[in-house]
Parts: C-alpha cells; sequence; structure tokens
C-alpha cells in the first residue's frame, strides 16, 4: 500500500538575488516497508524535499503541489494540524546531531518531550519510554545516559540518541537527513545496523537522503537520484547500480573512489538562474540542440526503471 504520494511538488524560496527553484516538480510514491533513497550532490535540493514534506521551512518559502499521507495532503492542512503529525506520524532524523540537539537539555528531556505531546503520556511514563528508547538503539547504561547533555556523548551516541528521538512515537514514516555524515567508518557501519535492525522491527517506511551510495546501497530498495532540484533516475537498488541509465547518474558513479575517480565536468547549476530544456545539458556530454530547448518527461526503460533523458525516447 503506499504510504506517501507526492505529485508535482515545487518549492521556492524568496532571496535578494531572486527565487531560489529548490524543487521543480517532483513525483514520488514510498510504499508501506519500503525504504527509499534520495541521491545527488550537495546543493540538488535532497534535503528541501524532506523539508517540504514535514512543512518545516522558513516564512519566506513557497510550496505548491501535494504531498500526499495516507491519502491527506500535507501540504493543505494548517499549522496545528501538521504539528501532530510531525513526530508522531512522520519524523525526521537531521545529519548534524550537536547542532539539532538542546545543548542546555539533557537527552532524556528531549527524548520525552515528543513522548508526552504525542503519546500523551505521563511524566515517569514517557521517562521510563525514553530509557526503553536509548536501550533500544544500544546506549549502555540508558538510565545513566539520560540524564546527561549532547555534549558528554560521543558523536555516535548522539546520532543514536536522535534516531531514539525519531523513534520514539513509532512514526510510519522516517525521513533520515544524512544519518551517518560525520561518522568515522565504524560507527558509520553501526549506524547503518542500527537503522537496518529498527525499520525491521518497526516496519515503518524511510526516506534516507544521502549523497553517500554506499549507505545507500546498504539500506534502500529504490533510488531516486535528484539533480537540479527534479527526479531524474528512478529504480531498484540493484538496478541502478548496475544499469545506471542517465548520463549524470552514469558520471555521478564514475566520479566515486570505488568508480574510477572520474571528476565530472561542470558544477550543479544556480538554483535562482536553472537552464532551460534539460538542466543537466551544459554538462551533458551527449547533449544535443533539442535538450537545450525541451524538458525531457521521465522514460520507463524497464520494469520499475524510469529515466528523465531524450535518448530513451
Ligand atoms: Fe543529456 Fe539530453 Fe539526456 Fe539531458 S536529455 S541528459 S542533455 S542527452
Amino acid at each position: 500500500m503506499t504510504l506517501l504520494s507526492i505529485r508535482d511538488l515545487r518549492t521556492y524560496f524568496y532571496t535578494e538575488d531572486g527565487v531560489v527553484r529548490a524543487i521543480n516538480g517532483i513525483d514520488l510514491d514510498l510504499e508501506e516497508g519500503e525504504t527509499l533513497g534520495i541521491i545527488g550532490e550537495t546543493g540538488c535540493g535532497k534535503t528541501m524535499l524532506g523539508l517540504s514534506i514535514l512543512r518545516l521551512l522558513s516564512e519566506n518559502t513557497k510550496v505548491e503541489g501535494q504531498v500526499l499521507y495516507r491519502g491527506t495532503d500535507l501540504i493543505r492542512l494548517s499549522k496545528a494540524q501538521m504539528r501532530k503529525i510531525r513526530g508522531k506520524e512522520i519524523s525526521m532524523i537531521f545529519q548534524n546531531s550537536l547542532s539539532s540537539l538542546n545543548p542546555v537539555l539533557t537527552v532524556g528531556t528531549q527524548l520525552a518531550e515528543p513522548v508526552e505531546m504525542h503519546r500523551h503520556m505521563k511524566k515517569q511514563a514517557a521517562k521510563q519510554r525514553v530509557i526503553e528508547m536509548l536501550k533500544a538503539v544500544k546506549i549502555p547504561s540508558p538510565s545513566d545516559r539520560a540524564v546527561e547533555y549532547p555534549h558528554e556523548f560521543s558523536g555516535g551516541m548522539r546520532q543514536r540518541a536522535m534516531i531514539a528521538m525519531g523513534l520514539a512515537c513509532t512514526p510510519s514514516l522516517i525521513i533520515a537527513d544524512e544519518p551517518t555524515t560525520g561518522l568515522d567508518v565504524t560507527i558509520q557501519a553501526q549506524i547503518i545496523e542500527l537503522l537496518k535492525e529498527v525499520l525491521e522491527q518497526s516496519g515503518a517506511s524511510m526516506l534516507l537522503i544521502t549523497h553517500n551510495l554506499g549507505v545507500a546501497s546498504e539500506l534502500c530498495n529504490s533510488i531516486a537520484v535528484m539533480y537540479a532540484g527534479e527526479i531524474i533516475e528512478y529504480a531498484g537498488v540493484i538496478d541502478l547500480f548496475k544499469n545506471p541509465g542517465h548520463p549524470y547518474t552514469r558520471g555521478f558513479f564514475d566520479s566515486l573512489p570505488n568508480r574510477g575517480l572520474k571528476p565530472m565536468p561542470g558544477t550543479c547549476p544556480s538554483m535562482i538562474n536553472l537552464p532551460a530544456g534539460c538542466k543537466f545539458h551544459p554538462r551533458c556530454p551527449h547533449a544535443s540542440s533539442r535538450c537545450e530547448k525541451e524538458k525531457p518527461d521521465m522514460l520507463k526503460v524497464e520494469e520499475k526503471h524510469h529515466v528523465r533523458c531524450f535518448l530513451y525516447d
């Protein structure tokens, strides 16, 4: 069953330099129990997608389109209705645990807050729930750790606490934004294992935002590749890694250390001055005059594999 359906999502924000077109017509579906990876270079709009779904955006931002969560359009909910969804139905695990946790509150107090609010638990019961959650994310001596402050935790421990916070109200959807960034390889592997375990146990779906293909391949069933605020390729994880179809996806993979370290020419376009036609045409080795004028549609190249490129027309 489809848990989340995104239709023609567009997110703009207004700056002194012009309108930043961060999301440019995204369509996506996420099934119950599925983990969908959103990959792409820094600045391609991945994080804005997560923030747009949860409407965690500043006042100068405009969001259009539909974000249907179990059939309810989140874009059209009031702020109060949205607060009830956040944390309880959909939670977000942010990338920088140090800046995401409040330095002047103990970890336990911060974890207890959403539990008290969404599950209407009394202080003592919430405290017990916090200890259970810290235990579930394998934090040793959870009762002692709950009364410590974020700076007393190591980076890996803090990330575990963030995951515990994301899971505290047993959400159906978790949006994890670069959950392993900044952690060393060993801790990264432990966090991946932990996420696998908690997803299996909870049955929750996850939208994993990452530029780390190793993390995506470990955790995801399907992957959507983003470029300049659009999805340009979508496929099952094995299919995508074996047969990347879009010239950008191929270039992105080739630039990785384990795939030849071949740098891709050019840089991501400015989201204020996006190129006409195919947004990748200034960097594409296969660009034709058509690519400069027309925007390609998503084309089916195989069952569950779609590519936005005229090469498949
Ligand atoms: Fe390259 Fe044209 Fe395909 Fe865009 S549509 S990726 S420019 S070949």
